[in-house]
């Protein structure tokens, strides 16, 4: 150990006539020397600035007092300092420690070993340096990480989660993520020790300290408005908030709003990092509100091209596709509830003379005005759609045949009744109908087919009629 600390050594100090305390007093660090009880012999200036004791109270002192936790120093005792030659050495560690008014802060330390030329006593030093604020943020930062990567939270409750971690480590207790529209400010989240704030609350641009945020286009700060350039502020006269800190809000290269933090007491002056910190907030903040907006706008697409899907293009009613689903889950309805069912086909008489007679699109113009006519008298549990070419089909559940066929006659009687006009003369659109009940046991294809075959009975009994299909008419 000694020939090793003799080859480290460049220079012998006293020799040079130079005073070791003046080295000490320019380091940037706590320097304290102590002896092998760990009692403090020497310290520098910025000793007692780190731990708010005089360098009289600190001399003498076991450096138990230091430590935040008392294991610390029994740890750091039996590592270090009881073994003269304990391992480690020098190597940095970072310890809470804590001052004398009861406030802590994480020092980053080098330790190593002094010995003294005449006779060898062996002494410690320890050189501290407050790491507190790097701490905090390589803490906030981790959290952020979380945060922003927990799957189990929404986007409110990710925002919400940052503006508690904002406030924690700002020591802002006022925390909004605000949207911007010309010059009105709108809370969309917030957090406030009294519950003040609520979503929807909105102010005047110009009356909130994010005015500067806004002209800056870039983060602000304020650790006590009452003694800085903006103490005329109306948010200063108004809500009496003595530090703040903003950052603008970007979604898709435009703004959006801010995420500011503020406290009606003032506070530390605020660091890089905290600048940092908040921008990186506000830009994640930035992406998920583009990222989310991208994602409603797919769904709403999504969801609109799902709803297509199931209509017919030429009236807008329901196609083959959707009513075999619906016929599907109400048959199951049948089965399993024993409920009634009533499907109906109707197919308009001679539709080929229509089209031949007066053209395909006033062909079309008939079918869209059974469309029109079927939805405006259509029951609220019924489905229609269109089955065919000119044949459509009607589902009434929980139906019994009477109520079908009298609902049915109304619906034809206002086709017949309709006034329809091809080429200024007036043509009667007629339907015939068949209906068909449906049994526990059908298919699609069975319930349909039996309507289909009373609709061709209501075809050969002259047409413009509606029939019920019965066992012995198979
Ligand atoms: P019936 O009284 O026996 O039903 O006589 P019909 O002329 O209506 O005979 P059918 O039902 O077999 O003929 C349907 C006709 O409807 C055939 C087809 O040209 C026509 N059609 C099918 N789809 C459309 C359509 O989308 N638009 C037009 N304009 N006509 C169509
Ligand atoms: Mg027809
Ligand atoms: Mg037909």
């Amino acid at each position: 150990m000694s020939s090793e600390l003799e080859t480290k050594q460049h220079f012998d100090f006293a020799n040079l006539g130079l005073e070791m305390a003046q080295l000490f007093e320019h380091i940037d660090a706590a320097v304290l020397v102590v002896d092998q009880d760990r009692k403090v012999v020497a310290t520098n200036g910025l000793a007692s600035d780190f731990f708010g004791y005089d360098e009289g109270e600190l001399l003498g002192q076991e450096t138990r007092i230091l430590f935040d936790d008392p294991a610390d120093f029994e740890e750091l005792g039996k590592s270090r300092y009881n073994n003269e030659v304990a391992e480690g050495f020098g190597e940095r560690y970072v310890v809470r420690y804590r001052r004398k008014d009861g406030s802590v802060f994480d020092g980053a330390t080098v330790s190593g070993v002094i010995r003294k030329t005449e006779d060898g006593t062996v002494y410690f030093f320890g050189m501290i340096t407050d790491v507190s604020r790097q701490t905090a943020a390589e803490s906030a930062l981790n959290q952020l990480h979380e945060i922003t990567s927990s799957r189990a939270l929404n986007f409110e409750q990710r925002v919400d989660a940052i503006l508690k971690l904002g406030t924690r480590h700002f020591g802002l207790p006022i925390g909004i993520f605000s949207k911007i529209t010309d010059d009105q400010y709108e809370v969309q989240q917030a957090i406030h020790p009294e519950n003040a704030l609520t979503p929807g609350m909105s102010f005047d641009l110009g009356d909130t300290y994010c005015s500067h945020v806004v002209k800056a286009d870039d983060v602000r700060g304020f650790h006590h408005v009452a003694q800085s350039e903006i103490q005329t502020h109306p948010c200063y006269k108004n809500f009496g908030l003595e530090a703040y800190l903003g950052a603008p809000i970007v979604t898709d290269g435009e703004r959006y709003g801010t995420l500011n933090f503020s406290s009606p007491t003032p506070t530390r002056k605020f660091t890089g990092q905290d600048i940092e910190l908040v921008r990186l907030f506000a830009a994640w903040l930035g992406h998920e509100i583009a990222r989310t907006r991208d994602w409603r706008e797919l769904e709403t697409t999504r969801a609109e091209l799902e709803r297509l899907a199931t209509l017919d293009p030429l009236t807008g009613l329901f196609n083959r596709r959707h009513m075999e689903n619906c016929l599907r889950a109400e048959l199951e309805r049948v089965k399993r509830y024993n409920k009634s069912l009533v499907v109906a086909l109707l197919d308009f008489d001679n539709f080929k003379d229509l089209n031949d007679s007066y053209g395909h699109d006033t062909g079309d113009d008939a079918l869209k005005l059974f469309a029109k006519v079927s939805a405006e008298m259509m029951r609220d549990t019924d489905v229609i759609a269109r089955w065919g070419g000119e044949e459509f089909l009607i589902l009434m559940p929980e139906t019994k045949a009477a109520g079908a066929l009298k609902y049915l006659k109304r619906l034809t009687d206002r086709m017949r009744q309709s006034d329809f006009h091809a080429q200024d003369v007036e043509v009667k659109l007629t339907l015939s109908v068949g209906l068909g009940i449906a049994g526990p046991e059908d298919t699609i294809d069975k319930l349909v087919s039996r309507a289909d075959i009373a609709m061709y009975e209501a075809k050969q009994a002259g047409r413009d009629t509606i029939r019920m299909y019965s066992e012995d008419e198979s």
